[in-house]
């Protein structure tokens, strides 16, 4: 039996012994009677003096029970065991291997689960492998030649593999522990089991996704890039093959349709092959950045510069005002010394997203400073009509751009001020977003009730945090991508609404937002698509 120690606070410099000590007064023992211990959560207190404060697990040489009544404490508790759910494979019979489109998060996680109980999935994804996807990327933010297929949204792990691969989420799930735990095995740095915040980097990223190719390979798992899926042949309501590239045929009985929330193409096909697709509120802008000394400043006071604390980070969030071009806006896929990265997924459109490595070492933070926009004010009442609004702004920022993807960029100062930047000469940092930026008027590329209500989030948030509002913060548009625009409804068994053997998974169907939350969604249909089919025979 475990008991769980809650609030041991400590001062960022301690020592072990200043943490042995700090167990021992918690637990009235000497050390000697502690077995084992592991750190299960480490958060930063920042509110007046700047601590660490833990959270963990220990095994002693008494009796746990006896001593947890003793001590009566809230900080002194039994960890309630966890029971690992075993699945028992269902009666189905199932003729082919499940396939799953899409590499992403939600589709690695829900082949790694399939794979693990001896299901053999066939993975399809449009972009390329890891290794060959990097390049595309460099390439493309060194020249502006963009791969449609192969770029920041598309190829071997998804949307995330580009990112700060932060693991925060909202939900609540048992699975992401699993989820972290696969990330460990597979190369991500240990703390990632305790820090209140854990992030993983673009550096880790890659190595894991690369990892955890090799693994789905040994057990069983097919990947095929380079394969577009293209089109759904659907009988009497079934799946029952997918088009491939326009080329082929793959008889299909189950398909998981892991598509991520920049598969515009394929919401075209979804649409016309008649799948219920509903369009979805969403949330656009800019990214902003501020030098990241002046965060940790704001955040840490005095201790700005220690090296426990490592990049500052924030979370802000402004509600609606009363007049409708007063949106509700909020901070969003915040990167500590990352980058601004040109996320562009379709020619002549320019799109910003972030990225930071591990080390999160660059001089400069940035984060998404968006609006909500709800489907009214989409044109038009089909369910693309988000996807034509979302284009419709990332073409006005290409052009004014001045094109080869550069992104169209602001001070802040100017942009309160509604005039254009000319130059960004008093900048107190390089602006990271590659492969350059044209100083000109943001509002000319968001639709003024963005453009407005991000002028009053400005202003809210430098209350919040220090400096936010400054004038020579950079803004680099457009931000389109923190959501899907479209919804793929499923029912209680996660199928289509209208397809059998179409499991819509992960953000790209609206039932995650995030890499943790897409990844639990993929093991979850996973789960349950083990639970109904039997398991296949061997020469499948
Ligand atoms: P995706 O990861 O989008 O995966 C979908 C996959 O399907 C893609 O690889 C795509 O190529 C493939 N695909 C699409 N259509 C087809 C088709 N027709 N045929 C074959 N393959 C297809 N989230 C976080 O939690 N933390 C972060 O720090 C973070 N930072 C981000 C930074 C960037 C730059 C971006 C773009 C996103 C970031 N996100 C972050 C969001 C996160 O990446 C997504 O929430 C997550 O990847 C969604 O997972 P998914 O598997 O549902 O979809």
């Amino acid at each position: 039996m475990a008991i769980r120690i809650s609030n041991i606070k400590l001062p960022i410099d301690h020592t072990e012994k200043d943490f042995i000590q700090a167990i021992e007064k918690k637990l009235r023992l000497p050390i000697k009677k502690v077995k084992a211990y592991e750190i299960i959560k480490r958060s930063i207190d920042a509110r007046k003096d700047v601590r660490f404060v833990y959270q963990i697990e220990a095994t002693l040489t008494t009796d746990e029970k006896k001593l947890v009544e003793k001590l009566h404490s809230q900080d002194v508790q039994i960890v309630k065991e966890k029971k690992q759910k075993e699945l028992i494979p269902g009666d189905e019979e199932l003729l082919y291997p499940p396939i799953v489109i899409g590499a992403g998060p939600a589709g690695l996680f829900a082949a790694l689960e399939l794979a693990k109980y001896g299901y053999k999935p066939l993975i399809l994804e449009r972009g390329r492998d890891v290794e060959r996807r990097n390049k595309d990327i460099l390439h493309f933010w060194r020249t502006g030649e963009l791969n449609i297929h192969s770029n920041v949204q598309f190829g071997e792990g998804g949307a995330g593999t580009f990112s700060d691969g932060k693991l925060t989420t909202r939900i609540k799930d048992s699975r992401i522990d699993q989820v972290f735990q696969t990330f460990v095995e597979e190369g991500a740095p240990k703390e990632i089991l305790y820090v209140h915040k854990p992030h993983i980097g673009t550096d880790n990223l890659k190595k894991i996704v690369y990892n955890l190719r090799q693994w789905l390979i040994k057990m069983g798992a097919t990947i095929k890039f380079d394969s577009l899926v293209t089109n759904l042949i659907i009988e009497e309501g079934k799946i029952v093959a997918v088009e491939v590239n326009y080329k082929y045929q793959i008889p299909a009985q189950v398909v998981v349709m892991a598509i991520g929330h920049s598969a515009r193409d394929t919401y075209e096909m979804l649409y016309q092959q008649g799948v219920t697709i509903q369009g979805k509120p969403l949330a656009i802008g800019a990214r902003i950045e501020h030098p990241q000394q002046l965060i940790n400043e704001a955040q840490y006071g005095s201790y700005a510069n220690a090296p426990q604390l490592g990049a500052a980070d924030y979370t802000l969030v402004k509600s609606a005002g009363e007049s409708e071009d007063d949106r509700a806006c909020y901070s969003f896929c915040m990167c500590p010394g990352g980058v601004v990265v040109a996320a562009a997924s379709e020619k002549g459109m320019v799109v910003t997203n972030g990225m930071s490595y591990y080390s999160r070492a660059s001089r400069v933070a940035n984060s998404a400073l968006v609006a909500t926009v709800s489907t009214d004010d989409f044109k038009g009442d089909d369910p693309l009509a988000g996807v034509r609004f979302l284009r419709k702004y990332e073409k006005k920022a290409y052009q004014l751009g001045g094109g080869g993807y550069k992104a169209p960029a602001q001070k802040v100062g100017d942009f309160l001020d509604g005039v254009p930047s000319n130059d960004l000469d008093d900048v107190p940092f390089r602006p990271t977003y590659r492969p350059g930026i044209t100083p000109t008027d943001l509002h000319l590329t968001l639709p003024d009730f963005v453009s407005q209500s991000l002028e009053q989030a400005i202003s809210v948030f430098g209350k919040k945090l220090r400096g936010y509002d400054t004038r020579n913060a950079v803004l680099t548009g457009v931000e389109t991508r923190t959501s899907a625009p479209v919804r793929i409804p499923r029912k209680e068994d996660f199928q289509s609404e209208n397809v059998i053997g179409l499991y819509p998974a992960g953000e790209g169907a609206g039932y995650a937002g995030g890499i943790v939350s897409a990844a639990v969604d993929g093991i979850r249909v996973a789960e349950l698509l083990i639970e109904t089919y039997r398991r296949p025979r061997k020469n499948f």
